[in-house]
């Protein structure tokens, strides 16, 4: 496997200033009620990068009363769209003025690629922002002719005060592709990032000041899922939850919310997305999608390939091109510009990662590559892991393991291929690799999910929605979906008498 020389990456580390680690309230740095804080750590190395402010129920309750103040009385849902749109567009600009600090920042405490963040991270938000805040002054509802001698209109109002619940993996495009459509609607917000993954959060409200979103529209609370997440899903004033996470944590915000004030939630949960890779492929783009597909951003991310179906006629060849690959993938430093792979999140993904590597030694399947730690001045580094002969009664078939790693299965038939593709829980995405527009498009319509890649893979943009089926969630994030997710549709009736029209 490739492995960055760690001497040689020194000097690419830029280190980013840490200058935010309090509550953002109501447009202020705030200590947390309580004074407790939490350490966010440095997974290149485990250590400390600093002591973070933990907040929990007591401030929730403030940071959502700001919001609730902010939306009833002050002046972001009932200014002109245009007028939102104008501040959001400066925000933009302020990212795009500190975009090497906002990279370092997420490098720092995610191990995300420096270089990725500088070409792709930061300037993707930027790209969102933009895109919501060009909708901001287009929001509007229709006009109807009814049935009966009334007519009516409709107006799209904002949902009220949002609670944003989001992971680690993305900090920025996590934080931006909730709170830009929240904020083009006119809604405020409570925004709770990941424990892993404070600092750029922060970064980001300071700028939503500087920009101009007034006290209170957009506030961060940072620390844990039981305690501060909790607060927001079971608020009896937060009028709406957007989260994007785990399975299981999805499943107790939609608890809370319905045992509190039966908000609406929106839940862009987990995956396990097949890449089907048929006889007439390319094997060179094949192999490259299947590689991307399971490595990009070390593996911890919801729509990785981690299932890889390769029919028979090519299987053998396929499976000694991808393990040269993985095995020259390099693995580093994230500051390292020739690196491909940083560390796992923290000491817990790692564990976790690990853990599912024993359990699939265990229950018999092979190892192709990887397997192991990577020993690098106790950071947490996994080697590229690709399993072949896996059934389909195996654990590592069956769950996210959100790390570098993947199974390899073969099939005979397209029918045997959709069936092995749909044979999971989740719904998130999928990948098809073919020469055969019938193929692509009959596989394409008959996998139950949200994407479906053909001759490609991450086929993000801004405008197109995406989202899951089944237990990958519901509500659609980007694009007109992901906005109006954050609007109510409220239909004004007004009779009409004696029209002969
Ligand atoms: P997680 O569910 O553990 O945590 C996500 C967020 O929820 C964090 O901010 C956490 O503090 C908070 N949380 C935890 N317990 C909570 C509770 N009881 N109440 C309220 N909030 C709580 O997920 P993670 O480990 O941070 O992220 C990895 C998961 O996210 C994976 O399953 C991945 O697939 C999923 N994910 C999905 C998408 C998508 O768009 N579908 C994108 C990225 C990640």
């Amino acid at each position: 496997m490739g492995s960055a020389d760690s001497t040689a990456t020194e000097s690419f580390v830029m280190m980013p200033s840490i200058i935010f680690t309090k509550l953002f309230i109501n447009g202020e740095f705030v200590d947390s009620v309580s004074g407790k804080t939490f350490e966010t750590i440095d997974p290149r190395n485990g250590e400390v990068i600093a002591k973070i402010a933990e907040g929990d129920k007591e401030d929730v309750d403030l940071a959502v009363k700001a919001a609730r103040a902010a939306f009833d009385h002050g002046p972001w849902p009932r200014m002109p769209g245009s007028e939102r749109a104008k501040i959001m567009m400066k925000l933009a600009d302020l990212i795009e003025e500190n975009l090497e600090e906002l990279a370092a920042l997420d490098s720092l405490d995610a191990g995300k690629l420096f270089s990725l963040g500088k070409a792709m991270d930061i300037p993707d938000i930027i790209g969102v922002i933009r895109y919501y805040a060009g909708a901001a002054d287009k929001i509007h509802g229709s006009t109807l002719k009814m049935s009966r001698e009334f007519q009516a209109y409709t107006l799209l109002e904002p949902m009220g005060v949002v609670g944003h619940i989001v992971p680690w993996n993305f900090p920025a495009m996590m934080f931006f592709i909730k709170v830009s459509p929240a904020l083009a609607a006119g809604c405020t917000m409570v925004v709770k990032p990941a424990e892993q993954t404070p600092l750029s959060a922060l970064y980001y409200a300071h700028l939503a000041k500087l920009a101009g979103v007034p006290d209170g529209v957009l506030n961060v609370v940072t620390g844990f899922g039981p305690t501060a997440g909790a607060a927001i899903s079971s608020h009896m004033d937060v009028d709406m939850v957007s989260f994007t996470g785990s399975l299981e944590v999805g499943r107790e915000i939609m608890k809370a919310a319905a045992a509190s004030n039966l908000k609406p939630v929106a839940l862009e949960l987990g995956g396990k997305s097949p890449l089907i890779i048929f006889d007439d492929a390319d094997l060179d783009m094949a192999s490259d999608l299947a590689l991307l597909g399971s490595l990009f951003n070390k593996g911890e991310i919801c729509v990785a390939s981690s299932r890889v179906l390769v029919q028979e006629g090519i299987y053998d060849e396929f499976v000694k091109k991808l393990a040269e690959k993985a095995k020259a993938w390099p693995v580093g430093d994230p500051f390292d510009p020739q690196v491909r792979q940083g560390p796992q999140v923290d000491k817990a993904q790692f564990d976790k990662i690990l853990s599912y590597i024993e359990h699939g030694k265990r229950e018999g399947a092979t190892l192709l590559t990887g397997g192991k730690p990577i020993d690098k001045k106790k950071g947490y580094y996994i080697e590229p892991t690709i399993f072949t002969d896996v059934k389909d009664d195996m654990l590592i078939i069956k769950d996210e393991i959100f790390g570098p790693v993947t199974a390899l299965m073969k099939f005979k038939t397209i029918e045997e291929a959709i069936k092995s593709a749909n044979n999971t829980k989740y719904g998130l995405a999928a990948g098809i690799v073919t020469k055969s527009l019938d193929v692509a498009n009959t596989v394409s319509r008959s996998i139950r999910a949200g994407s479906i890649w053909i001759n490609c893979y991450f086929g993000f943009d801004k405008d197109c929605p995406f989202g899951g089926y089944k237990m990958s969630g519901f509500g659609k994030d980007f694009g007109a979906d992901g906005l109006h997710k954050y609007l109510h549709t409220k239909s004004v009736v007004t009779p009409i008498y004696n029209s002969p029209w």
